[in-house]
């Protein structure tokens, strides 16, 4: 194996192996960290999906250095920490010290910072993160349910979460290509820097980041970084070309909507699902902790469809999403409609349902440990940054799992003509 990573999403994990995939890799995406005896000698990298961006972060470290051990075992040659492209977490973390103990563990001095995603519109500039025109601070996610962003300097929301030096790269630098990135590093080693914010407004930049990062223990960022990388195992002649390799087709059966994001572009899509006519149904959090809304019921609800295919959505905005957590608590709410619409995926994938697609991070976690699916093939991509996927372990089931903001205001209509 040639790259080991670390997610600390689902979607996250799949948005990065998709990014390896189309670079010639062979990717097999693992739900947790692998137990047992572990084929994986046909695996050119190996990604790690844990759930780990808002739980507390003494456990995301402890679970990312269980990970880090398993990835070292399988004789990855570099580490990947994979958080999201607009930098989600909380002031306490976890990036910052998840990347500390992954530094410690690989004994690396330096490694870089970089969420970008130009293709996605995330780019970075002096140390700013933006999506599309706003900065970080000034977009949706100020609003996010688990992780607000309210800032959008790079190096000091970094510098709130770790002890210690967080340098920047900037653009004007990057621009001049691989080698000045590279020699930007070692200044900054000397200069007893650990973490360098590096600027990405294109792809070339990532291109450049990637080369340049060739000999680094441990790399930090989203899946934009990555597609560089598969290109320096190339070039040390580790690589073949496996491209189109992954192509199982989905199994038959019916197909289901979950939607638990209230990002921007979910609620969008939710909107633009309605409007063409797919038969869809509301989960209200307060009735839940009523205790009168179960599992069951929205299962039920779901029996009783057509042929069309049915969306069940929880996706709410802002104000509403404020309401309900101030009554009942941000992680309650929010476990309880993750936990209510992976019992409802569990219920569903019973009675045959193979077709699965969720939006929303947190969401595709729980519906995927809710399915007992560990193992998943990168399939065809949809929307940039979300493929099919097939199970490879457990029963045989097609996945579409896509983080709140990604896909395009059709999302959900058009990825069903895209299944294998
Ligand atoms: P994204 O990919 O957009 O970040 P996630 O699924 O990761 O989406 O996070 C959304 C979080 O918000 C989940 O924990 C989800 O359960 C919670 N949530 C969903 N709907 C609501 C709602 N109506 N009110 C409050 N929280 C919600």
């Amino acid at each position: 194996m040639l790259l080991g990573a670390i997610a600390d999403d689902l979607t996250g994990a799949t948005d990065l192996a998709l990014t390896l995939s189309r670079g010639g890799m062979r990717v097999v995406q693992w739900t947790g960290v692998p137990q047992g005896q572990v084929d994986l000698r046909e695996v050119d990298a190996l990604v790690i999906a844990l759930k780990s961006r808002t739980i507390p972060a003494g456990e995301a470290v402890a679970q990312s250095l269980t990970a880090a051990h398993a990835l070292r075992d399988l004789g990855a040659r570099q580490l990947f920490f994979k958080y999201c492209s607009t930098f989600d977490s909380t002031k306490d973390g976890n990036i910052g010290p998840v990347a500390d103990a992954l530094l410690d563990f690989a004994d690396a001095p330096l490694t870089i910072v970089c969420p970008a995603f130009p293709t996605n519109k995330r780019t970075i500039y002096q140390g700013h993160l933006f999506v599309g025109d706003q900065l970080l601070s000034d977009s949706p996610m100020k609003d996010h349910p688990l992780t607000p962003m309210r800032d959008a300097n790079l190096v000091r929301v970094l510098g709130a979460q770790t002890k210690r030096k967080v340098g920047l790269v900037p653009q004007a630098v990057v621009a001049q290509g691989a080698a000045a990135v590279k020699a930007a590093y070692a200044q900054a080693q000397s200069d007893g820097i650990s973490y360098l914010v590096v600027d990405a407004i294109s792809d070339a930049d990532l291109l450049a980041i990637g080369t340049a990062s060739a000999d680094l223990a441990l790399i930090t960022g989203g899946s934009g970084v990555a597609l560089g990388l598969p290109q320096n195992f190339r070039a040390l002649g580790l690589l073949q070309d496996n491209t189109g390799g992954m192509r199982t087709p989905a199994p038959a059966g019916r197909a289901i909507i979950l939607a638990g994001s209230c990002s921007a572009m979910t609620r969008q899509q939710v909107a633009a699902a309605k409007t063409a006519g797919l038969p869809s149904f509301q989960i209200d959090p307060l009735a839940i902790a009523a205790g009168k809304l179960s599992p069951d019921d929205v299962v039920e609800w779901v029996a009783s469809q057509d042929a069309k295919t049915p969306l069940v959505y929880s996706s709410a905005d802002p104000a509403d999403v404020a309401t309900v957590q101030e009554k009942l608590g941000r992680a309650a709410v929010g476990e309880s409609i993750e936990h209510l619409l992976g019992a409802v995926a569990a219920q569903l994938a019973d009675q045959g349902f193979t077709r699965f697609l969720v939006a929303g991070g947190e969401t595709s976690g729980a519906v995927v440990a809710a399915l007992g699916v560990e193992a998943l093939r990168i399939g065809p991509e949809i929307d940039p940054g979300v493929p099919w996927t097939t199970s490879l372990t457990g029963r045989g089931l097609a996945l579409a799992l896509k983080s709140g903001n990604f896909g395009a205001p059709d999302f959900f209509l058009k990825a069903w003509n895209k299944l294998p």
